[in-house]
């Protein structure tokens, strides 16, 4: 079993300036020397441009279908150290607020059972631990419980839901996005931890547009914090933006993607009507602009990153959730969830997300199957309309045209 670098080639990737993943593995493999044949596979997949790890694999821990993504190397022969090198997704935190404490439990759990090498985070927002071999797994998650967290999920079941700080920190929050996601996280443990649909599905909570945990590119069901009336105005702190050097009309309103900001000197006015909450305004004046009053959030569903058919962004499904709607026992938003799973169930094919499916079927049919009335804010662009069709049944008795 190799404790040194054999890898030439990984190791002029420490030569540049930036932080490199080699060092980070030749640390590890200080403490843990196995893990340096984690870089000797490395660099014969470089050199022969194959991979070396078997996909997948069944391999997880009592009662779990997800959680566990199994690692072996296809030559465990040269490889002893990474022969099984399975990967380990924990629950993140709601928001991602830790205590000391609780990281430093997860890190001494992880150097006693696994490589001692973690990721924080995945791209779905988990912790995620990296290598270790298949008679540690149940200890480790047994210790992980101990400390009070769970596997998060993986596989064709609901991914670990994710939000971002929302409340906790950020005045623009449109609703308690942080709660919604602890809430689904713990009512649906069981689409969690029990692999039962056509493929992944992802939920993403989001306090405001600006969106910080890119749910409109990434999650099968987006909840995007909004405001359905005017933007609220301190007039006094615009003048004072003025007064600091902020050009009114070259920083702010010419940068108004639908243009709906007027300037009059040091005063700004909003035709609200035609403001898209795109952010742009108010992050630009914190302290002179706010999110309306009246709060909520946009349901969208559909995005997906590029795997198979390539990247989607989410479509409007529920232009706006009135934030009262969204608390416990939040009737309105299971009962949304689980008829859209049925739906999915019923028609995806295997491996499909609900993305590609409403590609493949088309969003009318979706919103027929639900019986949600298309409305203007589904329009993708202007003078394009998508959704709104007519049934046969709806054509005067004549049947469609
Ligand atoms: Fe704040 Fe909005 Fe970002 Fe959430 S999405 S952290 S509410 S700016
Ligand atoms: Fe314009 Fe965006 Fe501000 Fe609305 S939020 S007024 S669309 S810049």
């Amino acid at each position: 079993m190799a404790s040194e670098s054999k890898a030439p080639l990984l190791d002029q990737l420490e030569s540049g300036p930036w932080p490199s993943f080699v060092q980070d593995i030749k640390m590890a493999a200080k403490r843990k020397p196995t893990t340096m044949d984690l870089l000797n596979v490395l660099e014969l997949s470089y050199k022969e441009k194959i991979g070396h790890w078997k996909h997948g694999g069944i391999v997880g821990v009592m009662g779990y279908g997800g959680g566990v993504i199994g690692r072996y190397s296809d030559r465990p022969d040269l490889f002893p150290g990474v022969k099984d090198f399975h990967t380990i997704r924990v629950n993140m935190p709601t928001g991602w607020f830790y205590t000391s404490e609780a990281l430093r439990k997860i890190c001494d759990i992880w150097d006693k059972f696994g490589s001692g090498m973690t990721n924080f985070h995945g791209s779905t927002g988990d912790i995620i631990l990296l290598g270790t071999e298949t008679d540690k797994l149940q200890p480790c998650f047994d210790a992980l419980s101990e400390a009070g967290f769970d596997l998060g999920g993986s596989g064709s079941d609901l991914r670990t839901p994710s939000a971002c700080c929302g409340m906790a920190r950020c005045e623009w929050a449109c609703y308690d996005n942080m709660q919604v996601c602890y809430d689904m996280t713990q009512k649906y443990q069981m689409e969690l931890h029990r692999p039962m649909w056509p493929y992944k599905f992802k939920i993403k909570c989001s306090g405001c547009p600006n969106d910080c945990v890119a749910a409109i590119a990434r999650a099968d069901c987006s909840i995007i914090g909004t405001w359905k009336d005017e933007i609220q105005v301190n007039p006094d702190e615009v003048a004072k933006y003025v007064k600091n050097g902020l050009d009114l009309q070259a920083d702010v309103a010419n940068l108004c993607p639908t243009k709906c900001i007027t300037v009059k000197g040091k005063e700004l006015k909003i035709d609200n009507e035609n403001c898209t909450r795109c952010m742009h305004c108010i992050n630009v004046m914190p302290k002179a602009l706010k999110p309306g009053k009246e709060r909520g959030a946009t349901l969208l569903i559909g995005a997906k990153a590029p795997i198979l058919m390539g990247a989607r962004l989410s479509s409007v499904v529920i232009p706006f959730i009135p934030a009262k709607d969204l608390q416990p026992p939040y009737d309105f938003l299971t009962d949304f969830l689980e008829r859209m799973w049925e739906w999915w169930d019923e028609n995806g094919k295997f491996r499909e997300r609900i993305g590609e499916l409403l590609d493949r079927v088309g969003m009318r049919m979706f919103l027929k199957d639900m019986g949600i009335e298309p409305v203007p804010q589904m329009i993708k662009q202007p003078r394009t309309n998508p959704f709104v069709f007519w049934w046969p049944e709806e054509v005067d008795g004549k049947g469609a045209e």
